[in-house]
């Protein structure tokens, strides 16, 4: 289901990349999001293309908007009235230049091909960032698990993977969660390949802990997110103790952005989901944290039950009418939008700089609009994108990998510190590239500069494949 493209404000292209990108739109039809995400990359890499034409001459940059593979099928499964249903099932393997296909399985009634060439797409630069060997990927469905039973989930993820197993494996491709998949869908994906192919090996990561899975994992992406705000304000000699914080969403990466920035002495007031959002002028403590993550997680519920359980605290629900989304409409210094892409458009970019906020780390992909994200940059504030700012999660994953391979689990204190080593040098990468290339300070040129690097130059090594 594509949404309407999100205009980036107008600005000199070079003539390679207008060329470049006239063709990805003409060769990729009806994928807003994918050219949104493809822009941006293709204008921070404008001053490395030109001084570096050995990209140019083995269209490296073509080849990575290329999808290695896309694998499209057909999933159908038996409801609890016994009406047969039929999803349509993806992996989109983007690039394998430095490691096997890496990336999250999405679940949502939004996703279709475009939506997931964006999301394999920022995967390959951000994977790079992470210092880990992992190549991008990113697959999923339009199904809803939004209401469904736990056998209705267990049909639909068993006949999921019936078929994906074909097409995966821990040398070749080994999807995560992301947005509708969590631990309980990871769980029966994990016991269908388990059951298919007769064996037991790390395909997936996001596992219980008894069966693979890594300390950490669950919390990594959004802990990651708050460990990339820390080092930004870092720069400017600052810490995160006693800053007022905007979280959006409330399922797995909200979540432990909310208890990352707790432990770091800051304050989180907003949490929301699709129905709305809860502003908590007190501050969201541990206790109530607890309570979310039970609502979310457990019972299913919607966050608007928040401010029937704690007083003091304002629900508002969305309106379709509004321009723009009220919970990025309160004074505060930091924002972390964690819910989904574009759910910060252009007004809401003038909205939190205009309240003060000095601080944007994106648990969620692409989160903000162009328009908004120059309205950042432009006012020179710490802004962090999602490409590096929520690597955290895959990074995590990546641990995962090596603790299977190892055969052996690490203690959360390690694989912790391994998770804000990675953040320290995902910071530093972004810092030094967007210096090399004459933008300090600013961070998506760092971002997609240092990712691409890597990925290119590995390219390069490896023929024309
Ligand atoms: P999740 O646990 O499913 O939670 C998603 C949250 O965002 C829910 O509160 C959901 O509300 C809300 N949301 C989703 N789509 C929305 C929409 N169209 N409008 C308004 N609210 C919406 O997913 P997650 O894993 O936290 O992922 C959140 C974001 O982080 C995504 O952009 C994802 O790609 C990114 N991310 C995740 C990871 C990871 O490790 N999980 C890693 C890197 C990046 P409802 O429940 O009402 O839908």
């Amino acid at each position: 289901m594509p949404t309407k493209e999100k205009a980036r404000p107008k600005a000199k292209k070079s003539s390679y990349v207008a060329e470049f990108m006239a063709e990805l739109r003409a060769k990729n039809p009806g994928e807003p999001e994918f050219h949104q995400a493809a822009d941006e990359v293709a204008e921070s890499l404008a001053l490395v293309l030109e001084q570096r034409p050995v990209y140019r001459k083995f269209k490296v940059l073509e080849r990575i908007a290329e999808p290695e593979r896309v694998i499209l099928f057909r999933v159908p499964w038996v409801d609890d009235k016994g009406e047969i249903q039929i999803n349509k099932g993806y992996r989109v393997e983007m690039n394998s230049a430095i490691g096997p296909y890496k990336g999250g399985l999405r679940f949502h009634p939004t996703v279709y091909l475009g939506l997931l060439k964006f999301l394999a797409f920022e995967q390959v630069f951000k994977n790079a960032l992470t210092t880990l060997p992992m190549g991008g990927g990113k697959g999923g469905s339009n199904f809803d698990p939004k209401g469904k039973s736990d056998l209705e989930v267990m049909h639909f993820t068993q006949s999921f993977m019936t078929e994906l197993q074909r097409h995966i494996g821990p040398f070749t491709d080994v999807p995560a969660g992301d947005i509708g998949v969590g631990a309980r869908e990871i769980g029966f994906m994990f016991g269908q390949y388990k059951r298919i192919k007769n064996e037991f090996t790390g395909v997936l990561t996001g596992k219980g802990l008894n069966w693979g899975g890594s300390l950490i994992r669950p919390e990594a992406t959004g802990y990651g997110a708050v460990y990339f705000a820390a080092e930004m304000l870092s720069t400017r000699g600052e810490t995160l103790e006693g800053k007022t914080c905007l979280v959006s969403g409330s399922g797995n990466v909200a979540q432990y952005a909310v208890e990352k920035i707790i432990d770091l002495g800051g304050k989180a007031l907003t949490l929301s989901d699709s129905g709305g959002y809860i502003y908590d002028e007190a501050g969201i403590d541990r206790k109530k944290l607890a309570w979310i993550m039970e609502l979310k997680n457990v019972q299913r519920g919607r966050i608007k039950e928040y401010a029937d359980k704690f007083k003091g605290t304002v629900y508002t629900p969305v309106d379709p009418a509004k321009d723009y989304n009220p919970l990025w409409d309160h004074r505060a210094d930091c924002a972390f939008p964690s819910a989904t892409q574009n759910e910060i458009n252009a007004q809401d970019a003038a909205n939190l700089l205009q309240n003060g906020v000095y601080v944007v780390s994106e648990g969620a992909n692409m989160p903000t609009v162009p328009e908004g994200v120059t309205q950042f940059i432009d006012a020179g504030i710490l802004y962090g994108p999602g490409k590096a700012a929520n690597a955290g999660g895959v990074a995590t994953s990546g641990l995962e990998q090596s603790q299977n391979s190892l055969r052996l689990a690490w203690t959360r204190e390690e694989v912790d510190s391994r998770l804000h080593g990675i953040m320290k040098a995902i910071h530093k990468q972004c810092v030094g590239a967007a210096d090399q290339f004459g933008t300090p300070g600013n961070y998506v040129n760092g971002a997609n500069i240092a990712g691409f690097l890597k990925v290119a130059d590995s390219m390069l090594d490896q023929g024309v494949v």
